[in-house]
């Protein structure tokens, strides 16, 4: 039994654990481990209090993939709703034949199957910082109704300059991913976000995408990713590593190879990526653009999670829009 996480799934890991020592399954584990981080509002890339899009609407992603038969659930654009990951796991055990359900259809599912709705999902602090960071670009104006003011985006305000001006991936963005091999060697994968703060409405990143955030496959292993999303939807980065693997690379070449693919793309859009993955025989790795990231592993024998440092596998960051200062 192992679990491999984001370090940022640090909160979650022990759950996840005493949910595989009790015999639970690998896609158990998966979705307490990410649920927990979902909850935490300290987290600003994932589930609740989350960074908003451009419009300040909370949108989150997510997916689940079972390593046994390949079933997977996502979800995609949901508003309302804190445990994506939940909702996504309901659409792998219920909603078959479908995989993806976005926006008001998963919001629908959601209602349907009772999924735990919080209503408001951002506090004022996110709220704060989402009406500064328009403001700095000009983009707003104060609204007063009533006795409330209120801070709206100037009418017919075009969006697409303004993500460009807004859009930070460096530094507002971030995931969750869990890997899980249970008692009985079933291996599953799951990923969960907010996406980037700032994102164009109705942008879905990777982390819904199955090949491309997410791909978990008992007979050779699972790859989940975090970082610029639409790099891995192009180069399909968590399956490729899994396919690198099923051809007889080793996993840390299979790492390699599935990260250098991204410094292959075209295009000025590249910047970030991270990425976890765990072969059939329980190793695992980390690997990240950027030096000193880390990830976590708990193996069952383990009283607390352990952080290993990713191997770092340099892509030059090219970023066409001009980020905000
Ligand atoms: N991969 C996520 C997305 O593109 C964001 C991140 O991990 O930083 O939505």
């Amino acid at each position: 039994m192992i679990i491999i996480a984001s370090h940022n799934g640090a909160i979650g890991i022990a759950d996840a654990m005493r949910v595989l020592k009790h015999g639970g399954s690998a896609l158990d584990a998966v979705e307490i481990g990410i649920r927990a981080v979902e909850a935490n509002p300290a987290d600003h890339s994932v589930g609740y209090n989350g960074y908003p899009n451009i419009l300040g609407e909370l949108e989150l992603d997510a997916s689940i993939m079972d390593g046994r038969t390949l079933n997977s659930g996502a979800v995609a654009l949901m508003r309302g709703f804190p445990y994506a990951i939940s909702v996504a796991r309901q659409v792998l055990e219920r909603d078959q034949p479908h995989v993806l359900l976005a926006g008001q259809g998963a919001e629908r599912f959601a209602r349907e199957i009772d999924a735990e709705s919080w209503g408001e999902m951002l506090t004022d602090e996110i709220k704060a910082v989402w009406r500064e960071r328009l403001a700095a670009v000009g983009a707003t104006h104060r609204v007063a109704r009533n006795s409330d003011e209120s801070t709206e985006l100037t009418d017919e305000r075009p969006l697409l300059d303004l993500v460009k001006l807004a859009t930070d991936p460096e530094r507002v963005a971030g995931t969750v991913n869990f890997i899980a091999m249970d008692g009985v060697g079933d291996i599953a994968c799951g990923v969960s976000t907010s996406g980037w703060a700032w994102k164009y409405p109705g942008r879905i990143g990777d982390s819904p995408i199955i090949g491309a955030g997410n791909y978990a496959d008992n007979r050779t292993g699972a790859c989940a990713c975090t970082g610029m999303g639409e790099m891995a939807i192009r180069a399909s980065t968590a399956r490729s590593l899994v396919l690198y693997l099923q051809m007889g690379l080793s996993l840390a070449e299979a790492g390699r190879r599935a990260m250098s693919d991204l410094r292959d793309l075209g295009g000025g859009y590249i910047g970030g990526m991270n990425l976890i993955a765990l072969d059939r025989d329980g190793n695992h790795v980390g690997l990240s653009t950027d030096a000193g990231r880390t990830y976590i592993f708990q193996h069952a024998d383990m009283d607390t999670h352990g952080e290993v440092e990713r191997e770092v596998v340099e892509i030059p960051s090219r970023w066409a829009g001009a980020p905000c200062a």
